[in-house]
């Protein structure tokens, strides 16, 4: 079928470089473009860095390549879907209003996690959005005790920011080290050590029991026992993805939209970025990637398969890349690496903090992670996608 109508649902990353990749296919029918945030499509990787330390302001942070007018969208930018009625091919909006569509194109993203119980006191943030990054920077400028709860990518970069800024800084991560779940125990235990030689109070291996205070937050007490006093508190756990406009809608809904391995979720009806869980066929697992490189892919490809329809679809099986800044290092991780793996240094060393480390499994080349070494690594993501052995990829180092 020829598609008249698209409509986009999200307008961030995956669903901005949708809405260009669909016009730069040559689509010249309408398209719809919903965002429930009021703002143009903004970057949010400088939000965790460059704008809590006060560098930029939201002015320096918009994605769109051009102006926005020349995608010739009818745009709803703070307007939230609701609701998807996939039989009468509509979304219905708050407010009241619906719009039919031949083609969808769901990029709704993810929402940070709360604790359980977390109260709602002055002081207690998450950082998902430039709003919440606009009020914690206002906060952190007037000298704050700062609790990082989580030591995942937003904990280790929050903290990494607040200090570079000279706040007091603690970060609470329940694993044995921040970052592990992402890079395992070895590469957690050096950014552990980052963190504390630059003055951040980490405590592992401990649960938050509650955070406290009486209007406004006073102090976090951790499940040992010991309490950490707090003006603010940054509670970065984790997110899940922005489905609940979808229940009822018929579409596969677990921890994401699910598609098949061009992005699909059902007859035209594509989702891209956080909120999609896709068959990758090289890995041979359904997977949802958290991370702007592959909204941007995974956008151009969800667009691609809603246009040349399921017969001339490509499978999308994308290497994976995320980076880091934190303080002077320049981190990225490349490929599927589990924290488990195995981990060889090929490249610098650990102690100079300039390295490539690889990641194995089962004989087999999972991950590359790079400290510092941004162009080597980038090699590694291009040896990532011929599928090697790890005695493969490793003789190639010296071949
Ligand atoms: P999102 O960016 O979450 O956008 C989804 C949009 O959809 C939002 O605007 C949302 O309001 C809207 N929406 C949700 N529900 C609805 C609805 N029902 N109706 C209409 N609109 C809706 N990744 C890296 O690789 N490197 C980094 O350094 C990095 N830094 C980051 C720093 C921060 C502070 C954050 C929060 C993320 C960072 N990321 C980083 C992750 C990266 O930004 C995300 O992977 C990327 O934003 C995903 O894009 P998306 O368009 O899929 O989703
Ligand atoms: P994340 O990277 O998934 O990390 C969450 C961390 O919090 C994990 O270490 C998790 O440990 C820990 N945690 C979970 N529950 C906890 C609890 N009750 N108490 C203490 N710690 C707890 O998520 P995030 O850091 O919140 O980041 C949110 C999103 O933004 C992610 O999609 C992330 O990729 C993205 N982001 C990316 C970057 C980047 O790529 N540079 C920067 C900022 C944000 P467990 O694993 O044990 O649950």
């Amino acid at each position: 079928m020829t598609l008249k109508s698209v409509a986009v649902v999200g307008a961030s990353l995956a669903g901005l470089r949708a809405v260009e990749a669909l016009r730069r296919s040559g689509f010249d029918g309408r398209i719809d473009w919903i965002g429930a945030e009021p703002h143009a499509p903004y970057d949010r990787p400088p939000l965790s860095k460059q704008v809590l330390r006060g560098e930029w302001g939201p002015e320096r942070i918009g994605l769109a390549r051009g102006e926005i007018s020349a995608l010739h969208a009818e745009l709803r930018f703070g307007v939230r879907a609701e609701r998807l009625d996939t039989q009468a091919r509509r979304v219905h909006l708050a407010g009241g209003e619906s719009i039919g569509f031949d083609g969808l194109v769901i990029a709704t993203g993810a929402s940070p996690r709360r604790l359980p119980g977390q109260p709602d006191l002055e002081g207690v943030f998450v950082l998902r959005s430039v709003d919440d990054a606009l009020a914690l920077r206002d906060a952190l400028a007037r000298g704050p005790r700062v609790v990082v709860v989580g030591g995942g990518f937003i904990g280790a970069e929050v903290a990494a920011s607040c200090r570079q800024r000279g706040l007091d800084v603690a970060m609470v991560e329940a694993l044995g080290q921040p970052l592990e779940q992402a890079l395992g125990p070895t590469l957690g235990a050096l950014f552990a050590d980052l963190h504390r030689e630059h003055g951040v109070d980490v405590r592992t291996g401990v649960a938050v029991a509650a955070i406290e205070g009486e209007r406004r937050v006073e102090r976090v007490r951790l499940a040992d026992g010991s309490v950490l006093p707090a003006d603010v508190v940054v509670v970065g756990i984790g997110v899940r993805p922005e489905t609940q406009w979808l229940e009822g809608s018929g579409l596969e809904l677990r921890d994401g939209v699910v598609c098949d391995g061009t992005c699909a979720a059902a007859p035209g009806v594509v989702a891209a970025g956080d909120v999609a869980r896709f068959w990758h066929a090289r890995y041979g697992e359904s997977m949802r990637v958290e991370h702007w490189t592959n909204a941007v892919e995974q956008a151009e490809a969800a667009v691609a398969t809603l246009l040349h329809g399921p017969a001339a679809a490509k499978s999308y099986e994308p290497v994976p890349y995320v980076w880091s800044d934190q303080y002077d290092a320049k981190l990225a991780v490349a490929g599927r690496p589990r924290g488990s793996d195995e981990l060889r240094v090929v490249d610098g060393s650990l102690e100079a903090r300039r390295f490539v480390a690889v990641f194995g499994r089962d004989g087999r080349l999972t991950g590359a992670v790079g400290m510092n070494r941004m162009r080597k690594l980038m090699d590694w993501r291009q040896k990532l996608r011929e599928d090697l052995s790890l005695d493969e990829a490793l003789a190639s180092l010296t071949s």
